[in-house]
Order: structure tokens, then sequence, then C-alpha cells
């Protein structure tokens, strides 16, 4: 950054300082959280504009403050992408991230007191499918579905029997540690079985559904809810789409039911994150990061890593480091000293607790938007590898020398890969 009399730097050395260091962390660590990805510079810059100055309750052409002469044609221009490039009747781009964009639906779909049904937490659903910590949880009457103890993969045949026995109003599939294929059609056709509404979260999914990489809900799912900063690579916020049912319902839940005025400089990175999802080579990206991902998963099992449900069909690896004889979360920690950065994670059945459980979660996106192909994810789980394999030895100059030597390799790797966004 060049200095400038009111730019940054000048006003506000301090929290320019750590934007900065934030960026060297970025770069020099490798980024295998599932939900993060790396943005694009266009992406950055629209987001960080005079859109954040303005007010807009409302809709395109029906607002309550004047002025809308752009924000009306952003807005709309976002919508537009939206439908194009999931193929929906309808989009709400409003809402100010996947959490709310949840609570909407249910605003627009269900009554305080209603069953509702989703995966269970601790088997990769979500806070907001219903879990009892969460609002959703404590305003509706959740029940939950789980994945088998041998396969870790959703049984609809188990999925059926719990929507024929408590006859939710809502079905939601999808989830946040979820490494298979999500069967769309299937949930489509219990929901209509026992007349519900199926809403299809594809936060964790969407830049691959955008792509082509994973099926899409739409044409089965009544209403799509999608974060769009994790694998469809735009800045934090979310989308509603929802079939034309259920359209003005959704926007009266997100507003005037749940939000005041939409953040506009996010809804224009939104855009320009959805014109470049619409591009040939976003469709490349999310092949990619599948084929990664498998890369990744099938050297992890070859070095005698676990997997949770045997492998990954998308972007996304649970690991279960049970059988290494190390917890999830001293092995993300000594990862994240050496360059890796991984979160720890409950795997299904797991007996140990949420904070301190026995898996850790990997995802491929933010290495596959780095360049990054199946050579550089057999390095990766190399890595992974003698880091867990110091931790097991619970010998702490093994386990500093190894955390060393391989945060010296990252290091080596880092650098020839130029992170999107810092140029
Ligand atoms: C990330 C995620 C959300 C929530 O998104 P936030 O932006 O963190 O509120 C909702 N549902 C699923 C499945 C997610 O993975």
């Amino acid at each position: 950054m060049t200095a400038t009399p009111n730019d940054l730097r000048t006003v506000d050395p301090q929290l320019a300082d750590l934007i900065t260091a934030e960026e060297g962390r970025q770069r020099d660590t490798l980024k295998l959280i599932a939900s993060e990805n790396y943005v694009s510079s266009a992406v950055l810059q629209a987001s960080g504009t005079v859109l954040t100055n303005k007010y807009s309750e409302g809709y395109p052409g029906r607002r309550y403050y004047e002025g809308q002469q752009y924000i009306d044609q952003i807005e709309t221009l976002a919508v537009d992408r939206a439908r194009a490039v999931f193929g929906t009747e309808h989009a709400n781009v409003q809402p100010y991230s996947g959490s709310p964009a949840n609570l909407a639906v249910y605003l627009a779909a269900a009554t305080p007191g209603d069953t509702v049904m989703g995966m269970a937490l601790p088997m990769g659903g979500h806070l907001t499918h219903g879990w009892t910590v969460s609002a959703t949880g404590k305003w509706f009457n959740a029940v939950h579905y789980n994945v088998g103890r041998e396969t870790g993969r959703v049984d609809m045949d188990e999925v059926r029997d719990l929507a024929l026995r408590e006859r939710p109003k809502l079905i939601f599939c999808g989830g946040t540690a979820i490494p298979r294929t999500i069967d769309f059609p299937a949930f489509a056709e219990i929901a209509k079985e026992v007349d519900a509404v199926l809403v299809a979260d594809i936060a964790h999914i969407a830049g691959l559904v955008a792509g082509g990489a994973h099926p899409s809900p739409v044409g089965h799912a009544d209403i799509v809810t999608t974060t769009t900063h994790k694998t469809l690579r735009g800045p934090r916020g979310a989308m509603i789409m929802a079939t034309e049912p259920y359209a003005k319902a959704i926007d009266k839940a997100v507003f005037p039911g749940l939000q005041g005025g939409p953040h506009n400089h996010t809804t224009a990175g939104i855009a320009v994150a959805l014109h470049e999802a619409g591009t040939p080579e976003f469709s490349s990206y999310a092949h990619q990061i599948v084929a990664n991902a498998k890369a990744l998963a099938d050297e992890l099992q070859s070095r005698g890593f676990a997997l949770s449900s045997g492998g990954t069909d998308n972007h996304l690896i649970l690991i279960d480091l049970t059988s290494k004889g190390v917890a999830g979360k001293p092995a993300a920690q000594n990862l994240d000293r050496a360059g890796l950065e991984t979160n720890y994670n409950a795997v299904p059945y797991d007996p140990r607790k949420p904070f301190d459980p026995s898996g850790l979660r990997l995802g491929t996106a933010a290495l596959t938007s780095r360049g990054m192909a199946e050579a550089e994810m057999r390095e990766v789980a190399r890595w992974i590898d003698e880091v867990v394999s110091a931790l097991a030895s619970e010998n702490s100059d093994t386990i500093e020398k190894t955390v060393g030597q391989v945060h010296g390799e990252v290091s080596e790797l880092t650098g020839r890969f130029p992170v999107p966004g810092l140029g």
C-alpha cells in the first residue's frame, strides 16, 4: 500500500499493520480449512467500496430510501447472475450470512413449535438445522437423522422412517462435514411423501454445484440456501434460491422479517463472484477441487489414515485420528505451527468431547484457488503424516524437529503459488 493522506496506513497504522500481517499469514500458510477460500482481486475490490455507505431497505424498484439508481442495478445483476448460474426461478442475495439465511427460511415456511428435521450436528449437520444450542433448536421441535456407524453415509431409509414418524414441516439436507454426494432426488421423494418443504443447504458445495462438479439440488429442493464465501469463492454473505411459490415468502422473511438494509458492498462482491462462477475456468476449478480432494484422500489412506465414509466425493475430507493415537486438537494446533491450517472436528459417533474431538477436517478449495494440483496434495498428505507421526511419538524433540522441517518445506511451496487477491 502506498500512503496517501487519507489512506488506512496513514489514518490507522496499527490496524493497517494487523491486516498486512494477516495477508502475510494467509500467503505463508496452506489453507486447508474446508469452509474457507481465497477470493479474487476483483471480488476484494468490489467488496471494499463506497457501496458500504448506502442504505437500501427493500428490493430493486421498491426501496424505502432515495438514491438507488446504481444500487438497484447492482442487486439486480447479482440476482440475475445467481438465477443464471444455478438455474433457479428466484434468488435473494440479501442475507447477511448463512445462518441468517437459514433463519429466514424458518420464518418463511414454518411456525415456532413446528417439527423440523435435519442432519445431527455431530454427524456433519449445521447448528441452524435445529441443533439444541441454536435458536432453531430452541424454537422448533427438531429431530435429526444420522449417518451409518459403519458406512459414514446418510441412510435414506432411516431418513424416510424418521420423516414418516415425525412428519416434519421442513427437511434440511446438507451440512458442514459431509464428504459424500448428497442425494437430492431421494430427499425430494421423501419430502414429497410427507408433504414437507425440502431445503437444500449447499453452503459448502455451492461452488462445486455451480461448476458442475456436484449434482444440483435445483429441480428437487423447494428452497436452496448457500453461503457465498466457501467453495463459491465470493465475499462473506449468503443467498436463498427458491421455486416461484416460495419467492414472496422468502423475500418478506429476509426483509422486513429479519433484516434491515442489505450490505450493498457485499452484494457487489457476490455479483462479481457469480460472474466468475459462470466461466469455463470456474468449472475447471470446481472439478480440480474434487480431483485434489481425491488425491489427498488416497495418499492419506495409503499412509494409514482412517477417513470418515472411507473417502470423498467433494472438496472435504474428515480424518478420524483415533487409530493414530492422536487427538484432533493437538494435531490441528501442531499442523498450524507447521504452516498447515486445518480445524479439529468431531467424527460421527465420536467418543470424545466436541471441544476436544477425534477428527481433523480438511478441504481443498483454497489450495485449488492457488493453482495447486494432485502433486501438491500428495506433499500435503506427507506433511500431515509426518506431523501426526511425530505427535504419536510423544517425544518433544521429535515433534519440534518435525514441525520445523515441515514448516520449511511448506514455505518453499507457498512461495511458488501466489495467493489470488494478494498479487
Ligand atoms: C457455513 C454454513 C452455514 C452458516 O454460514 P455462516 O455464514 O457461518 O453463518 C450454514 N449451513 C451450512 C451447511 C454451512 O456449512
